[in-house]
C-alpha cells in the first residue's frame, strides 16, 4: 500500500494520522514545524493547543461534550491523551497542554505506520491525501490551495456575525417579511422604536472590543467593505440606520399595512434582520453583525434589540485570520473533495470551529482516506449524532454566505416531539445520538454501512 499523506500536524491531521495507521495503513504526517511556525504556535509538538487549554464543556448535554463523547465512544485519539491529561476546570474539558502535545508527539512517533516528517509542504500532493493545514496555512501551500479549489473558494479572514437559534426568538415582537416582499418572507425583523434604538447605538459605542492579534491588524485593515457593527455605531447616530438596520421596505402584516400614510407613526425607526442559516431553519444569523466585541458584551448587547431578550447564541461574532474553503461548495459530507475523490480535508480550514471539531473531522477524514486505501467505501456519520450534523452542515450549508460553525444543537435534526426545557431538550438529543451512533457501528462491524 503506497502512504496516505496527511498535511499539518494539528488536531486534526494528528487524529487523522492515527486513524489511518490505526486501520494498518502506512501514512506520513507533514508538519512544518520546527523549520517554519504559525504565527500563533510556540512549540514544535504536534497536536499544539493555541490558545485555551480547554476542549469545552464536558458534560454530554451540552454540544461540545457530545462530541467529547462521540468521539470517546469512535476511539478518537485525542479525546483519550485529553483525559488522560486532564486539569481541573470546573465542568470543562481542560488538558496540561505541555503533556499532551509531548505524548501525542511521542505516541504517533512511535507507531510503526506513522513517518512523522518535519517540513513545510507547498503544493498538494500526488495519491490519497488529508489535508488538515489549519486556520493560518502557510502562504505557498495557501496559494496552491487556492489553484486547486478555484480562486473565490479560499476565504483569509473570518468577519462572523452571531448566530442565534430560531426558537429563542421572541415571534410576538421580531415579524418574518423581506424588504420590498421580495423572497418568500425570508428573515426574521426586529423593530425598534427610536428610544431602543438610542439605548442600543449607545451601548455598542461604549462596549469593550477583544484585542487582535498583532498578524490579524493588517488583515483587519482590507474589511472596509465588512465593517464591524460597533464601528459603524461610532461613525454616528444614524449609521446603522443607513446601512444593516434599515427600516425602509419592511412592515409587519400582522399589524397592518405601514405603508399608508395614516400608519406612518408605527414604522420602526430602525430594523435588524436575520437570514437562516441551515435547511432547516433553526439557525438565524444576524445581518451586518460581524463584530470584534467580547463575546460577553455582545450577548449583552444584542439582547438589547428588541426580539432577542431571550437569544440563545450557537456562536457569536468574531473577526480574525482563518483559511478556510468553501466547504458547501467543495466537500462531500464524508469529507472527500467533490472533484477530486482522494482528496479529503478536515480541521478549521474546512469551516468548523474549535479543537473538537478539528478532532472529529480528522477522524472522519483519516478514516475515510484509509477505507479508500483499502477499496471500502468511504461513510458518512448519522445526522442526528453531532459529528454527522456538523459535516451535513458545513457540505449543504447555502454556500453564498458560509461561515465556519461550532458545535451546537441547533444544526441537529429536530426532535419528533416538541420539549420546552431547554436542558430536557439537549439530553433527548444527546440519548438520540448516542442511539444511533451504536447501531452505526453495529452496522459497519457487520460491514453494511458506507455510501459509494
Ligand atoms: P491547527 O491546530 O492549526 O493545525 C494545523 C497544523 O498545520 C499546524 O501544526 C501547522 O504548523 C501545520 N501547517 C500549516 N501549513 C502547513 C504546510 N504548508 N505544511 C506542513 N504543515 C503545515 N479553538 C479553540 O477551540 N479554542 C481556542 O482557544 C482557540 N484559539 C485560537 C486562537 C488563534 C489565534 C487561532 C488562529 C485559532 C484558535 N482556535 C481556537 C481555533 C483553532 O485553530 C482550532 O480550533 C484548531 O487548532 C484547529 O485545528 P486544525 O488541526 O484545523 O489546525
Amino acid at each position: 500500500l503506497q502512504p496516505i499523506q496527511v498535511i499539518g500536524g494539528g488536531l486534526a491531521g494528528t487524529e487523522a494520522a492515527w486513524q489511518i495507521a490505526r486501520a494498518g495503513v502506512p501514512v506520513i504526517l507533514h508538519e512544518m514545524r520546527p523549520q517554519r511556525s504559525s504565527p500563533a504556535h510556540h512549540s514544535q509538538e504536534l497536536a499544539e493547543l493555541v490558545c485555551s487549554n480547554s476542549f469545552g464543556a464536558q458534560s454530554s448535554d451540552r454540544a461540545a461534550g457530545l462530541l467529547h463523547a462521540e468521539l470517546r465512544q469512535l476511539e478518537s485519539i485525542i479525546i483519550a491523551k485529553a483525559d488522560e491529561h486532564y486539569v481541573p476546570a470546573g465542568g470543562a474539558l481542560a488538558v496540561d497542554r505541555g503533556k499532551f502535545s509531548q505524548d501525542l508527539t511521542k505516541t504517533l512517533a512511535e507507531h510503526p505506520l506513522i513517518e512523522l516528517r518535519r517540513g513545510e509542504v507547498e503544493q498538494i500532493p500526488q495519491g490519497i491525501v488529508v489535508l488538515a493545514t489549519g486556520p493560518l496555512t502557510s502562504p505557498q501551500l495557501a496559494e496552491d490551495l487556492r489553484r486547486f479549489t478555484g480562486m473565490e473558494y479560499l476565504s483569509f479572514f473570518d468577519a462572523a456575525s452571531p448566530i442565534v437559534v430560531g426558537e429563542s426568538i421572541n415571534q410576538d415582537i421580531a415579524f418574518r417579511a423581506s424588504r420590498y416582499d421580495k423572497g418568500d418572507a425570508d428573515y426574521f425583523n426586529c423593530p425598534m422604536n427610536r428610544e431602543q434604538y438610542l439605548q442600543f447605538w449607545q451601548a455598542l459605542c461604549a462596549a469593550e472590543q477583544a484585542e487582535l492579534k498583532d498578524f490579524e491588524r493588517d488583515k483587519a485593515k482590507f474589511f472596509e467593505a465588512c465593517l464591524p457593527i460597533e464601528e459603524l455605531a461610532q461613525r454616528g447616530e444614524d449609521t446603522m440606520r443607513y446601512g444593516p438596520l434599515k427600516p425602509v421596505g419592511l412592515f409587519d402584516a400582522r399589524k397592518g399595512d405601514f405603508r399608508s400614510p395614516e400608519n406612518k407613526s408605527q414604522r420602526p425607526y430602525a430594523v435588524v434582520q436575520l437570514r437562516q442559516e441551515d435547511k432547516a431553519g433553526q439557525l438565524w444569523n444576524m445581518v451586518g453583525f460581524q463584530t470584534n466585541l467580547r463575546w460577553g458584551e455582545q450577548k449583552r448587547i444584542f439582547q438589547m434589540i428588541p426580539g432577542l431578550e431571550n437569544a440563545e447564541f450557537v456562536r457569536l461574532g468574531v473577526m480574525h485570520r482563518n483559511t478556510f474553503i468553501n466547504a458547501p461548495q467543495l466537500l462531500q459530507s464524508t469529507l472527500q473533495f467533490k472533484q477530486h475523490s482522494t482528496v479529503l480535508a478536515a480541521g478549521q480550514i474546512i469551516g468548523t470551529e474549535g479543537y473538537t471539531a478539528a478532532s472529529a473531522g480528522g477522524w472522519l477524514a483519516g478514516t475515510n482516506a484509509a477505507r479508500i486505501a483499502l477499496g471500502q467505501p468511504p461513510l458518512t456519520l448519522p445526522v442526528t449524532t453531532m459529528m454527522g450534523a456538523l459535516f451535513e452542515f458545513i457540505s449543504c450549508a447555502s454556500p453564498k454566505h458560509f461561515q465556519p460553525m461550532p458545535p451546537n444543537f441547533g444544526i441537529l435534526p429536530q426532535l419528533p416531539q416538541k420539549i420546552k426545557s431547554k436542558q430536557e431538550r439537549y439530553a433527548a438529543y444527546r440519548d438520540r445520538a448516542f442511539a444511533d451512533l451504536a447501531s452505526w457501528q453495529a452496522q459497519i462491524s457487520l460491514g453494511l454501512a458506507g455510501v459509494a
